[in-house]
């Protein structure tokens, strides 16, 4: 006979957001006895700390965003959907998807956590957009790839000299991890593009290294940033500190320090790896909230969304303690959410509060270089390189693609070789002439072959 006990519905946890935050939630959650929807506007969970070593051509897109179906196959009670979440309707318990059809559709929770990350912001200057490189996702680094390695082939079939020497002067904007590792990277290839090319030499590229304050990587001590910066110059990296971008158009940007000029940087390649801004599905979860200067939503110490208990935000769209965007707040807060709701669904109802455990930093500068301050051991050279090395290995997810970039680091270090250096898009005429008026007219780069190169300066 069958049982005329109904069972009780399992509660429904909605996650938007499969970075950091949201699939160490769903991750936390995979054994209870809840019914767990994870839904992204992508298919795959990206590592950004190495999205510089795709747009310099040293790992493939794949091996640092493994699809996020794979990563929770296991996972019987979790389910993933590919869709943009549009709205949050916080007191119908609702959010509204929009998925790749383009169809909209409304889903209930009991339980809703929100890690959608972060934008690009551009300071107010959304116009500057059109003529910059962002590093925010995998689209933007392939974008970025593309463009290092076709300014090259540019430069080599330049006949004006004005306009080889912008396609060989890449500018950074921003010197935080993401701008001090692509400056080092870039300067790494250039040497090893050298034997490649007879018109030019790729060695005399300029790198320029920007940002409005006045010192670079400013989350480490002293003494790592002094080591940073000698070493990046050595490498033949222009720093320019206190330095903010106030023009930006398709040839170039304009910077102006606090004491100095501005100074004009011809380029063609103008990357923003500077600001950034809270998702905006932030400011849809600030009812009875406050959003701060950076559109994140300021959240209770367990989390929560003030006013609404069943409703959490975590990683670089909420404000708990003012902790910085990085990896290990989003990942430890996407774990305590997840104990939090364990501990609901098993009767026991006190939210705990938050406790942060800073592990520390690192980031790279060249192939056997990199600074690092981990457990307030600060190391630089190769024993940094080694503990960067650790680090980002031991985050990567899924044994493969550790593995597999190990696989890539190791060849690299011993050939001196990046195997992913195709430009793939069909050439359609697209380098701008500087000599149209609006500058954005498309020309043809001359085949024309040079002896000499450029001259210009590193
Ligand atoms: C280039 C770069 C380098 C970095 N390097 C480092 C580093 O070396 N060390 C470090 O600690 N931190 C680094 N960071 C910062 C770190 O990546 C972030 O702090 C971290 O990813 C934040 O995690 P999160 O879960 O809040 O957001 P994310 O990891 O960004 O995840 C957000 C997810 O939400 C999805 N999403 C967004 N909006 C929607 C929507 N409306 N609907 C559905 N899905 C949506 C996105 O597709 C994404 O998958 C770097 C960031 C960048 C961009």
């Amino acid at each position: 006979m069958p049982s005329t006990t109904q069972q009780p519905a399992r509660p429904r946890v909605v996650i938007v957001g499969a970075g950091f935050g949201g699939l160490m939630a769903a991750r936390g959650l995979r054994h209870a006895p809840m019914d767990i929807l994870l839904l992204d506007r992508t298919n795959h969970h990206l590592f950004q700390p190495l999205l510089y070593q795709v747009a310099t051509g040293i790992l493939a897109p794949g091996e640092i965003a493994p699809p996020v179906r794979k990563i929770m196959r296991r996972a019987a009670n979790t389910r993933f959907e590919l869709g943009d979440v549009t709205e949050i309707q916080l007191d119908h318990r609702a959010v509204t998807v929009c998925g790749p059809d383009g169809r909209t559709r409304q889903v209930p929770y009991d339980y809703l956590i929100v890690a959608a990350g972060a934008q690009d912001t551009y300071f107010g200057h959304d116009e500057w957009a059109a003529h910059l490189y962002p590093m925010k996702t995998l689209a933007h680094a392939l974008r970025l790839r593309e463009q290092i390695l076709l300014a090259y082939e540019y430069a080599a079939n330049c006949t004006d000299v004005a306009e080889q020497k912008r396609w060989m002067t890449f500018a950074i904007v921003g010197a935080g991890p993401t701008g001090v590792e692509l400056a080092g990277q870039l300067a790494t290839l250039c040497e090893e593009l050298r034997p490649e090319f007879d018109q030019i030499d790729p060695t005399c590229s300029r790198i320029v290294l920007i940002d409005a304050l006045d010192e670079l990587l400013t989350s480490f001590p002293e003494t790592l940033r002094t080591h940073a910066k000698d070493r990046l110059r050595s490498l033949g990296v222009d720093i320019a500190l206190g330095a903010k971008v106030t023009d930006v158009d398709t040839n170039g940007i304009t910077i102006t320090t606090k004491d100095g000029p501005s100074e004009r940087i011809e380029t063609h390649t103008a990357i923003w790896a500077a600001g950034v801004r809270a998702s905006p599905l932030a400011a849809a979860l600030a009812t009875d909230a406050e959003v701060d200067g950076k559109g994140r939503v300021r959240v209770r110490p367990d989390c929560s969304v003030p006013g609404h208990p069943e409703v959490f935000a975590i990683g670089d769209l909420a404000n708990l303690d003012d902790l910085p965007g990085l990896c290990e707040p989003a990942m430890q807060q996407g774990s305590h959410v997840a104990k939090t709701l364990r501990r609901r669904v098993s009767g026991k109802s006190e939210p705990t509060a938050f406790a942060y455990r800073d592990l520390g930093t690192t980031a790279t500068i060249s192939g056997k270089d990199a600074i690092a301050n981990v457990f307030g051991v600060k190391l630089h050279g190769l024993l940094g390189k080694l503990a960067w090395a650790l680090v980002h290995i031991a985050f990567l997810v899924g044994w493969g693609n550790r593995a597999g970039v190990l696989v890539r680091w190791l060849f690299l270090g011993i050939t001196r070789t990046r195997p992913e250096r195709m430009i793939v898009t069909a050439l359609d005429h697209r380098a701008p002439d500087p000599t149209s008026p609006d500058s954005t007219a498309p020309s043809t780069p001359s085949t024309h072959k040079r002896e000499s190169n450029a001259g210009a300066s590193r």
